[in-house]
């Protein structure tokens, strides 16, 4: 299989855009070759400028969960289309959408529509720290919740540390309240809460983390957090940019029974479309402007057409919960596939699933955290992603991502995935 127009494309596009991509995950660095250009998409499949069909496991990094171009979607955005695509006035769909998020998830009482994820954590960390009159902030290593200065850090070599910055450009002293903990390591943040003690406005964690490769929290670790919030009165903050209405129709709070005081969305809730939320509780949203001093605005928020497709995937969502079992069980089956896979053939190599969510991870045993996520074996990954697209599939161009299921994956379409799997693995058994 050749991508030539893709080449072609993305040559011109390094011109114009910086590294040729409108976001770094699209690039396809960390596979060693040139991005597909898609020319349209359909239920779990793409179609890229080359002419070539590929099986789809990205579903645009999360909001495709009931596939690609969804007739009833497409529907909700045309009708939308043909009122006008923004007033910068209020309208029904927005407080459709609001009531909908506070009716689905636990806890929820109040809602801010935005434009992405990145404005949502951002901003659920502004109104923490006003409710709270506190500064500090504790994230997780290997946690993204999008590229705003305080967010964007990783941990140095220590359990706790204070951050150094992801990217150039980010100020040290917007880090200087940033705290990092491992993923899953309990005693590492009660530490940071004996250390700081009623110092921490807010913990922000990825329920299920998914942007270091999949990684389910160990038992009790959501629980423990909930507890040393409530005990030192900090905002525990669910980031469900990822796991919002996909894990469960309530997300990662109701699939594990656990209600943080804030919560932030993406993805899903728009479609298809640029979106993001972020809610919980009354008396904590209750200080966003203009009900309250802390300002947060958007010439684009709540837009209408992101609200009639988000509005329209959430309720089809609503009204098919079966969907959710359906999806757990197919996941569950491709990983089966590709455990015997792996067992066949000898590799040293794991799955790890939480739902639609699914990694196939280049270490030995499931990482519980950034630190062993990072041992894997990239260059042997780089060599199965390739050899993948040769056989027609397309995953995320980096180890450190999930496979994303939709319910347009059907089980014949998962059997072509993992016979396709188990082909590019036989040829990494062979480096
Ligand atoms: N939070 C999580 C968990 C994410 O996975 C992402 C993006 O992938 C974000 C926040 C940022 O969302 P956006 O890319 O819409 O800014």
């Amino acid at each position: 299989m050749e991508f030539l127009q893709s080449e072609q494309l993305f040559e011109t596009a390094q011109q114009y855009l910086p590294g040729g991509v409108n976001s770094p995950v699209r690039a396809f660095g960390a596979v060693g070759c040139a991005p597909v250009f898609i020319e349209r998409a359909q239920g779990c499949r793409v179609y890229d400028v080359d002419g070539h069909e590929l099986l789809d496991f990205i579903g645009s990094w999360g909001p495709m969960l009931l596939g690609h171009a969804h007739p009833a979607l497409l529907q909700a955005g045309a009708q939308a289309l043909s009122q006008g695509t923004s007033y910068g006035l209020p309208c029904r769909a927005e407080v459709e959408m609001a009531q909908l998020i506070c009716e689905a998830y636990p806890g929820m009482q109040m809602v801010r529509m935005v434009n992405s994820g990145t404005e949502a954590t951002m901003s659920a960390l502004r109104a923490a720290r006003a409710f709270t009159q506190r500064q500090l902030i504790v994230k997780f290593e290997g946690c993204y919740h999008g590229h705003s200065d305080s967010l964007l850090v990783q941990a140095g070599s220590g359990a706790m540390t204070l951050g150094v910055p992801t990217s150039l450009g980010v100020c040290t002293d917007a880090l200087r309240h940033t705290l990092l903990c491992p993923y899953n390591d309990l005693q590492a943040v009660q530490q940071l809460f004996e250390a700081h003690p009623y110092e921490i406005a807010a913990v922000i964690v990825e329920p299920v983390a998914a942007n270091m490769g999949v990684i389910a929290p160990v038992e009790g670790f959501l629980q423990q957090l909930r507890s040393l919030c409530t005990q030192y009165g900090s905002v525990l903050i669910f980031d469900e940019v990822i796991t919002g209405f996909r894990l469960a129709f309530g997300g990662a709070a109701s699939y594990f029974d656990i209600t943080p005081d804030l919560a932030c969305f993406g993805k899903i809730i728009g479609g298809g479309l640029p979106v993001g939320a972020y809610g919980g509780k009354q008396e904590i949203m209750r200080m966003i402007a203009p009900a309250g001093g802390v300002y947060q605005a958007g010439t684009l928020s709540g837009n209408p057409m992101a609200m009639a497709m988000g509005l329209c995937q959430l309720r089809l969502l609503q009204e098919h919960l079966e969907w959710y079992t359906q999806l757990d069980q197919r996941a569950a089956q491709l990983q089966a596939m590709l455990n015997s896979s792996l067992h066949q053939l000898g590799l040293p190599f794991c799955t790890t699933r939480v739902g639609s969510l699914l990694t196939l991870f280049f270490t030995p045993t499931p990482p519980q955290n950034n630190q062993q996520a990072k041992q894997c074996d990239t260059t042997r990954f780089a060599a199965y992603f390739r050899a993948l697209l040769q056989e027609g599939v397309l995953c995320a161009p980096s180890q450190f991502e999930a496979m994303f299921l939709s319910t347009a994956h059907t089980q014949q379409d998962l059997c072509i995935a993992a016979d396709a799997m188990h082909k590019a693995l036989a040829q990494v058994a062979q480096l």
